[in-house]
C-alpha cells in the first residue's frame, strides 16, 4: 500500500524538555526519561546537550558504569572523547555518531575535548531484549561521512540508523541489525515549508523531537523546538514542517517486556538491578 493511503498516526503526547544537570554538573534538556517507560519501547531517554558556555559541560561525564541497553551519542557541533574499560578511545566530532552495546557491563568517561565554543548534541538510550542484556559489550564509531545523506525535494536528511521512507524514497541508515530495529533520521528542512509523510512499520513506536522551528501535525496540533511528540503505532507520520526547522525521527519496534530503570542500570526484574549494583560494587560489572 502506498505511504498516502495510509492514514496518519495520531498525537498521542506532547513533552517539553526539562532542563537538567548530569555527569558532572553538564547542564543538559532531558527530552524524556525516567518513569513510565513503555510507551517510549524500545527507548529508554533522549538528551540534547548543547551550550556556548564552557562552564556548562567542561565537567563531562567522568567514569560511570552501564549495564542493560544501547547508548548512542550523536554530536551536531565540538568534540566528546570517549574512554572504557575495553581500552578504546575515540573522539566525536561534529557529525559524528557513536552505537555502544553495554550489554553485560561496560565502564566509560564521555569528556568534552574543547575548552571553548560551542558544545551539541544527543544521546538517545535504546532498551535491549533479556536475552541481550548480559552480553559481552560492543562499541562502533560511526565517522560523520559514513552517515548517508540524502537530499530530498525541500530537506536534507542523515540516516543515521534503520530503513525508514520518506515521501516516497527509501533511505537506509548507517546503522542495521539491531534486534529493536531503530530507526534514526535527522532532517533538515530547508528554506520553504514542506510536507512529509513518512513509512514507518505497523507497531513500531514513533517520537518526533524538534530542536529548531516547528511542525504542525494533523490539523492544528504545533510542535515547537524542545519540545517532542510522541505517535500512536500504526499509520504513517504526516507533518508539515516549518522553513529552516530541524528534526529528529525516532522509531523502534517495542521490546515488551518489563523495564526496571535504576541510574544507569535498565533491567527486567529488582532482583538484576540488585544483582547490577552489587557486581559494580565488587568491581565485577565488566566480567
Ligand atoms: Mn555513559
Amino acid at each position: 500500500m502506498a505511504a498516502e493511503s495510509k492514514p496518519a498516526r495520531n498525537v498521542e503526547e506532547i513533552i517539553h524538555a526539562k532542563s537538567a544537570s548530569d555527569g558532572d554538573g553538564v547542564r543538559l534538556l532531558r527530552v524524556f526519561g525516567g518513569d513510565n517507560l513503555a510507551r517510549f519501547d524500545p527507548f529508554l531517554m533522549l538528551d540534547e546537550f548543547g551550550s556556548f558556555e564552557v562552564s556548562d559541560y567542561i565537567g563531562g561525564f567522568p567514569s560511570h558504569p552501564h549495564r542493560g541497553f544501547e547508548t548512542v551519542t550523536y554530536m551536531l557541533e565540538g568534540k566528546m572523547e570517549h574512554r572504557d574499560h575495553m581500552g578504546n578511545v575515540g573522539l566525536l566530532q561534529p557529525g559524528d555518531v557513536q552505537w555502544m552495546k553495554a550489554g553485560a557491563g561496560v565502564i566509560h568517561s564521555e569528556m568534552p575535548k574543547q575548552e571553548q565554543g560551542r558544545m551539541r548534541g544527543f544521546q538517545l538510550w535504546v532498551n535491549l531484549p533479556a536475552a541481550e542484556k548480559m552480553t559481552p559489550a560492543t562499541y562502533d564509531d560511526i565517522a560523520a561521512e559514513n552517515i548517508p545523506l540524502y537530499s530530498l525535494p525541500g530537506m536534507q536528511i542523515k540516516a543515521i540508523a534503520g530503513s525508514l521512507g520518506i515521501n516516497n524514497q527509501v533511505l537506509n541508515g548507517a546503522v542495521a541489525g539491531r534486534s529493536s530495529e531503530p530507526g534514526y533520521l535527522d532532517i533538515q528542512i530547508g528554506d520553504d515549508p514542506q510536507e512529509l509523510i513518512g513509512d514507518v512499520p505497523d507497531g513500531h513506536t514513533a517520537l518526533i523531537y524538534v530542536y529548531e522551528g516547528g511542525v504542525t501535525l494533523g490539523r492544528q496540533t504545533r510542535v515547537m523546538a524542545r519540545q517532542m511528540v510522541r505517535l500512536s503505532r500504526i499509520g504513517t507520520v504526516q507533518l508539515t514542517a516549518e522553513a529552516n526547522s530541524r528534526l529528529l525521527l525516532i522509531t523502534g519496534k517495542p521490546i515488551g517486556e518489563p523495564i526496571v530503570h535504576y541510574g544507569p542500570f535498565v533491567m527486567n526484574t529488582r532482583d538484576e538491578i540488585l544483582q547490577a549494583i552489587a557486581d559494580y560494587n565488587a568491581g565485577r560489572l565488566t566480567g
